[in-house]
């Protein structure tokens, strides 16, 4: 992405960005900056300075906010310039630091491109060259996660002829990276995936999870070459059959992998689930679990079953029967971007589907019972990305792997299908903001929405109350 060509190209821009630098006086030094991004865009800025000399913000940090403000925040280069009189234009201490948490943030040690001061060169470094020894928050995870899960456990499988993938699938692409089925139907032809782990030192590397490290997850997306143009418009993970090797269609529960301690397989015969059709995925199903590991249920049911389910789960959790995994990243994740929290979440019955069970994590992926169709049929045409406001009208499907759910807004009615835990948070007559990829047909729209960053949903208000009126209407 990053040629000769274009970091000339940026330095260029950074230079003209320091023409729409605010100055406080006329003849006052002027800053310009120019960011690129691996989406291919360019933000430029020049600095606004403020006449107490405090206030000043400058062309680096501008031009970083507006590439973060557009959702476009995973910068491969930065080029700053500016009219004074130092031969080489030398960014500041504070920029520094924050060109640093920006690239922690995004997982990308970023270039900085420095413009001389006459002629058209430039000097290079990276961020970690800029600011060695560098402050970083302590609640930063470490920069190396362990390595590694034991290949020879992998269970073989092979491409069952004919059949489709599915939901909870897991699959192996041709360079031994193993990623799971987020839609098997995603376009025609296409299946939108999950990367899990990647090869690495002779065995598995686990990569950054989608939920809780969007941004890196992204990165390694990128990293691994597995991005390509889907057909809503989006970059994403998106597999034809001719990529998949080995097929892991998970495990059926009891017969072949036993169940999940503690009462919680109980609670849910209880409710009506049929237990032969729940499969075991995750890590389970590929054979790479070691003694703790979570377990992932796929769990065909109604939607109207779902509050039901949802609910006796909640009940379960307030009596002290299951409880919520400690150390679940879901939670943390739900505690920052839903009002109230988990307890708010629990006691609204909104969310329950991650729980500790007779001292086992297990995770629940409610699928429809019938097969989905292909969810961006080729009559859809891509119109960008797009921030909604507006309020939930229905929200029955949200709970599923493909959640759907209706949302009003200025220009009508819009079905939004979300690839992200937040959506299964959402209830009807919540007041929202979403962000995602939207697509029309006729007078018909769609927005896509895939990783919580940047296609976020922002609640402006909840409502309470029980859950199943809606499903039942
Ligand atoms: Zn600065």
């Amino acid at each position: 992405m990053l040629t000769e060509e274009n970091r000339y190209r940026l330095v260029q821009e950074a230079r003209a960005a320091a023409g729409r630098a605010f100055l406080t006086s006329p003849g006052g030094t002027a800053y310009g900056a120019a960011v690129l991004t691996a989406s291919g865009n360019i933000y430029r800025a020049g600095q606004y300075s403020s006449f107490n000399h405090v206030t000043n913000v400058h062309a680096e940090q501008a031009a970083l906010v507006m590439a973060a403000m557009a959702d476009d925040p995973d910068v491969l280069a930065l080029a700053v310039a500016s009219t004074g009189a130092e031969p080489v234009a030398r960014p500041c201490g504070v920029c520094r630091q924050v060109f640093a948490e920006h690239a922690a943030r995004v997982g990308r040690d970023f270039e900085v491109l420095m413009a001389c001061r006459h002629g058209d060169g430039h000097e290079t470094a990276l961020v970690s060259e800029l600011l060695p020894l560098g402050w970083s928050p302590s609640q930063g995870r470490p920069a190396e996660r362990p390595v590694d899960l034991r290949r020879a456990l992998m269970r073989p499988g092979k491409v069952p002829a004919g059949e489709s993938l599915e939901s909870g699938d897991h699959v192996m692409l041709p360079d031994g990276c193993i990623a799971m089925v987020w839609d098997g139907k995603f376009e025609p032809g296409g299946s939108l995936v999950k990367l899990k782990y990647a090869p690495a030192d002779g065995g598995l590397r686990k990569l950054a999870h989608s939920f809780t490290e969007p941004l890196r997850y992204q990165k390694e997306l990128h990293d691994l070459g597995w991005i390509r143009q889907a057909r809503c418009g989006a970059r994403a993970a998106v597999i034809e059959a001719s990529d998949v090797s080995t097929v892991f269609k998970g495990l059926q529960l009891g017969v072949d992998c036993g169940e999940p301690p503690g009462p919680l397989m109980d609670i849910l015969c209880d409710v009506g689930v049929d237990k032969s059709a729940i499969r075991v995925s995750g890590s389970r199903a590929i054979g790479l679990q070691h003694a703790g590991s979570d377990w992932d249920l796929v769990v065909p049911i109604e939607e109207n079953r779902v509050p039901i389910i949802r609910e006796r789960l909640a009940a379960a959790v307030e009596k002290g029967t299951l409880a919520v995994p400690p150390l679940s990243g879901t939670w943390k994740l739900l505690d920052r971007i839903f009002p109230g929290g988990r307890e708010a979440a629990l006691l609204g019955r909104r969310f329950a589907d991650t729980l500790l069970s007779g001292g086992a994590s297990v995770t629940l992926m409610f699928v429809p019972p019938q097969p989905s169709r292909v969810c961006v049929d080729s009559d859809w045409l891509a119109s960008g990305r797009a921030v909604l406001h507006g309020k939930v009208l229905q929200a029955s499907r949200t709970a599923y792997k493909r959640a759907e759910y209706e949302l009003k807004d200025a220009e009508g009615t819009i079905r939004v299908t979300c690839y992200h835990k937040a959506a299964n948070l959402l209830r009807k007559g919540d007041v929202i903001s979403v962000g995602g990829w939207l697509l029309r047909r006729e007078d018909e729209r769609r927005l896509i929405q895939f990783l919580p960053q940047p296609d976020r949903i922002v609640w402006w208000e909840t409502v309470t109350g029980p859950a199943s009126e809606e499903s039942t209407a």
